[in-house]
């Protein structure tokens, strides 16, 4: 029998819903692309469990903020 464990946590990107796999040594802070739309997301929040990660899409602030 084929071991179906699954390593990779499925996340759905928030803007275009592509389904991305995200490995779960995936650590909070790094980047991720959407390959669906290109979207930078950032890792929000990662479970040692696995199967919880949570994604943002990163904003990419402007020079003039604040102005
Ligand atoms: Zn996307």
């Amino acid at each position: 029998m084929i071991n179906s464990e699954n390593p990779n946590n499925k996340n759905k990107c928030p803007d275009c819903e592509f389904e991305l796999t995200v490995p779960s040594d995936t650590e909070k802070g790094e980047i991720l692309s959407c390959p669906g739309c290109g979207l930078e997301l950032e890792v929000k929040k990662t479970s040692d469990g696995g199967g919880c990660i949570d994604l943002q899409e990163l904003t990419i602030e402007g020079e003039d903020w604040g102005e």
